[in-house]
This record gives structure tokens, C-alpha cells and sequence, in this order.
């Protein structure tokens, strides 16, 4: 059974009732990194609320075909192997491994599929010889060939661009990947072959040598894993205008069908203002992160708790915060793990509660901080009872279930007898230690504070006396 989910549609510019063909089989598409570097974590960010989305549907029952391509051919990746002297494949192999790498690590769920343009370029070729028999496609002087976006009416529906504008514009074209609104055009489906711009990088076609424009690819690998018409598509907010605007021109254009009725966008991970961005230089990759200390987990909450219509502002200052409230919440199902009481409790109505809100929000445009904050509601309101022993088995495990679930969607926690035993043992130390202090033994006090701190942690004085701190 399906709950109902309401999702921002950037075609509509409304909140709306998702509502897929077939809720047993949603058609996810979701554009996938362009492999000329390796992933920023704006990348990222779009990966991990994509994620974060498709969790959701599977935790409210539906069922999910999910495609991510990989752009391995276009003006980046070119010229970076070109650069670097390399073949096209070992030259993105390199970033394939790294992106694949980043998945695991941010705990991302894996797609069904992830083709590479590459692999599909007689499917390419194919919609390109289907759209200039339609006539929307031309060859122009340059051997290239363009989408004519004047006889797609429809041009500029999800952008919401101004067509009597557009058509001011429309008698010019332009053979590279990205461009602006401002200067919307026909744009290449096929780019023909420069031997001092390509090296040695082409592929035959009846249009002569050449590669596919980065457009198509998308539109072809989207509708040959999962047919003419999607139920979804995502990508970060700068893939609204030109590549998916183009993606549903192409599409409709080539099966005549309705590409996709639902858009979700991500809005962009800044820094100081700005765009993240290989180009602007002004980025940090996962690698830079985990050199640095952190963890997958603590950059994928850092990721997640910003909703994804609202920028993301990246600050360092920002990822120490979100490592503390993981570690805030970690310490409490470890409690919970490890806590015993023989009171009896009847937290069972409350304990839905929290539940109830968590899904809520959730199904409410994936409200992501109404949704962590019941989190650290039950963190308010058990910490206490539990320092008091008054949440008997039965209820410490309802909790323990309940963080599970909530784990479903989020991916951030561990649920790990080991690491329990590990503080179990670092608690010993730490009131051996005190002891060790009481007796003046201060050889075997300091014997201890080094086995602590060997474990990665320090020992930090509270009111509440001597308590372990990460280090
Ligand atoms: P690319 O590798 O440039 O094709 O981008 C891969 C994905 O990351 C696309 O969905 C982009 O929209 C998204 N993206 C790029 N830069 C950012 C950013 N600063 N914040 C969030 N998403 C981004
Ligand atoms: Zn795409």
C-alpha cells in the first residue's frame, strides 16, 4: 500500500500529488555525473537527496526502476583526455571507479541500472535518423546536426521561457553542451568530427564521423531502460535549462508520447555566495573531506538536512555541526542498545507518535528538518527517562525498531552490538581511572587515559563528572 506523496513539480512550479502510471514499478530517471573529474559535493548533494527521495518511495511501498547514466562523451570529457593524452575510456575510467566509490561511501542505494553514452550510440543514432525523418532535425553547413526548436511548440514548457522570445533567437544554433537561457537555440544532436579539436575521438554514423550531442544521450538511455514515458525525472536546478528542456523535445519529438508529467530539481550547494563548481575552482570533493577526518556519514547528513528547494550553503563550521548532531543521535540508539532497567514503562502511544510525524513530514515535499527534528524530539524526551531507568525492555526496543525504520530512509546510523561493547569497555576504563585517582595511584591513571586515547577519544570534565569525547 502506497501513502500519498507531494512533491514539487518544477513543470507545474506547484506542490503536487505524485501520482505514477504504475506504483508498483515508478520510471526514475536521474542524470548522472559527467566523468571528467571526480564528483564535488554539489554533485553530491543531488545524488544524496535522490537518494533520499527514492527511499522514501520504497519505505511508503512503492516499487522503483531507477536509471542514472553516465555522461562519458562530451566537450568535458574530451578535452580532458585530450589534455591528458589518454584514450576516452581510460581516461573516464578512472572517474567511473571514483563516482561508483562516492555511492558506497554516502551509503546511496544503487540505481538498477547505470548506462554509459558510450555503450549507446547506435540507440542515438537511431533517434537522430527518426528525428530528421520527422523533420525537426536538419544538417547543417557544418556537417553537424541540430534540432529545429522552432518546430517543437512546446519549447520552454518546464523552463517557462518566453516563446516570442525564443523565437527572436531561434534562427541561430550552437554546437556545444551548455549554453544560457538568453541564448536559446537549435542545439546539436550530432557534432561532426574536427580532427584538431576531437584528436582521435569519434564514431562513424550515416551523418559522417562525429559524437552525440550530450542532450541525446540522456533522452536515449532514459527511453531505452525505461520506455517513451518516465514518472520522474531529476537533477540538480542548472539541468532544468538546456538539458532537460532539450531531453523532452527530443523525446516527444522522436515517439510522438509524453516524456515525463513529474520534474523534481535540487537546488545548488554554495560557497560564499556561489555556485559550487569544477570550473569556478571553488570546490571540495568527498576525498578532501574524509582526508580531513570526516566521515561518509558525516557529509551525507551535512547533504540531507537542508530541504532541497532551499541553497545549501557549504561551510566547514557547518560540518562540524552536522558531525555533532550525528554523533548526538548515534549516542542515543547506542543507549538504547546497551541500557537496562527492570521498570516497567508504556511508552508504546508516544513512541507512534513520533512516527506518525516523521512520516508526515516526509510525505509533506520531503520535509527534511521537520522529519530530523522529531528525532531529536525522542532524544528530549527518552535521554532523561532514561538516565532515570524508567524505559523498560519492551519499549527500549519499540525505539531501537523505530530508529531502524527511521534508518530505512536515512542511511546515517549504525545499529552495532560491537560499538557497544567498545564504550561498555571505554566507560570501565574511564571509571577505573577515576578510581586509579582517588587512590593516588597516578602511574595506572595515566596508563588508562592513554589506552582511551588510543581509542580515539578524550576525557572531558562535566559537572556531571569525567565523560569520553571523540578526539
Ligand atoms: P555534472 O557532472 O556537471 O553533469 O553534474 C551532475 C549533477 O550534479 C547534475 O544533476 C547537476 O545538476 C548537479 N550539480 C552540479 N553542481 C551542483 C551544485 N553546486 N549543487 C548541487 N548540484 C549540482
Ligand atoms: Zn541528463
Amino acid at each position: 500500500m502506497t501513502s500519498s506523496l507531494r512533491l514539487f513539480n518544477t513543470k507545474s512550479l506547484k506542490k503536487e500529488l505524485f501520482k505514477p502510471n504504475d506504483p508498483n514499478n515508478v520510471k526514475l530517471y536521474t542524470c548522472g555525473p559527467t566523468v571528467y573529474n571526480y564528483a564535488h559535493i554539489g554533485n553530491l548533494r543531488t545524488y544524496v537527496f535522490e537518494d533520499l527521495l527514492k527511499r522514501v518511495l520504497l519505505y511508503f511501498g512503492y516499487g522503483v526502476e531507477h536509471v542514472m547514466n553516465l555522461t562519458d562523451v562530451d566537450d568535458k570529457t574530451i578535452r580532458g583526455a585530450i589534455a591528458d593524452n589518454k584514450k576516452l575510456d581510460d581516461y573516464t575510467a578512472v572517474f567511473k571507479k571514483a563516482f561508483f566509490e562516492d555511492l558506497t561511501t554516502l551509503n546511496i542505494l544503487p540505481a538498477n541500472h547505470y548506462p554509459a553514452a558510450t555503450d549507446h550510440i547506435p540507440e542515438m543514432i537511431q533517434m537522430i535518423e527518426q528525428l530528421l525523418q520527422n523533420k525537426i532535425a536538419y544538417i547543417g553547413a557544418d556537417g553537424s546536426v541540430y534540432f529545429s526548436i522552432r518546430q517543437f511548440p512546446n519549447y520552454g514548457s518546464l523552463s517557462h521561457l518566453d516563446l516570442s522570445e525564443l523565437k527572436s533567437g531561434a534562427s541561430n544554433r550552437v554546437e556545444v553542451d551548455e549554453y544560457d537561457k538568453e541564448s536559446a537555440t537549435d542545439f546539436v544532436l550530432w557534432k561532426s568530427y574536427d580532427v584538431n579539436r576531437d584528436g582521435q575521438i569519434f564514431w562513424e554514423s550515416p551523418f559522417g564521423k562525429g559524437r552525440p550531442g550530450w542532450h541525446l544521450e540522456c533522452s536515449a538511455m532514459a527511453m531505452k531502460y525505461l520506455g517513451d514515458t518516465l514518472d520522474l525525472h531529476m537533477g540538480g536546478v542548472d539541468n532544468i535549462f538546456p538539458h532537460h528542456e532539450n531531453e523532452i523535445a527530443q523525446s516527444e519529438a522522436c515517439s510522438k508520447k509524453h516524456f515525463c508529467p513529474f520534474w523534481v530539481h535540487v537546488e545548488h550547494l554554495i560557497v560564499e555566495g556561489k555556485k559550487m563548481s569544477k570550473s569556478l575552482g571553488n570546490f571540495h570533493t568527498l576525498r578532501d573531506l574524509l582526508d580531513k577526518g570526516y566521515s561518509g556519514k558525516q557529509v551525507r547528513y551535512l547533504l540531507l538536512q537542508t530541504h532541497y528547494k532551499t541553497q545549501l550553503n557549504f561551510t566547514f563550521d557547518g560540518l562540524r555541526g552536522s558531525q555533532s548532531s550525528l554523533e548526538r543521535l548515534q549516542n542515543f540508539i547506542d543507549r538504547l542498545l546497551s541500557a537496562e532497567s527492570v521498570k516497567k514503562s508504556d511508552f508504546g502511544d508516544l513512541i507512534k507518535k513520533y512516527e506518525q510525524k516523521f512520516n508526515d513530514s516526509l510525505l509533506e515535499d520531503i520535509n527534511i528538518s521537520s522529519a530530523l527534528a522529531t528525532l531529536f524530539d525522542c532524544l528530549r524526551e527518552f535521554n532523561p527517562l532514561l538516565d532515570k531507568d524508567q524505559v523498560d525492555k519492551e519499549d527500549r526496543e519499540k525505539l531501537i525498531e523505530l530508529f531502524k525504520r527511521f534508518d530505512q530512509i536515512l542511511g546515517l546510523f549504525t545499529f552495532n552490538e560491537k560499538n557497544i561493547e567498545m564504550t561498555q569497555d571505554l566507560d570501565q576504563a574511564l571509571q577505573d581511572r577515576e578510581k586509579a585517582r582517588e587512590d593516588k595511584d597516578w602511574t595506572e591513571a595515566d596508563r588508562l587515559r592513554d589506552y582511551i586515547l588510543s581509542k580515539g577519544y578524550q576525557i572531558e570534565d562535566t559537572p556531571k563528572g569525567p565523560q569520553l569525547k571523540k578526539s
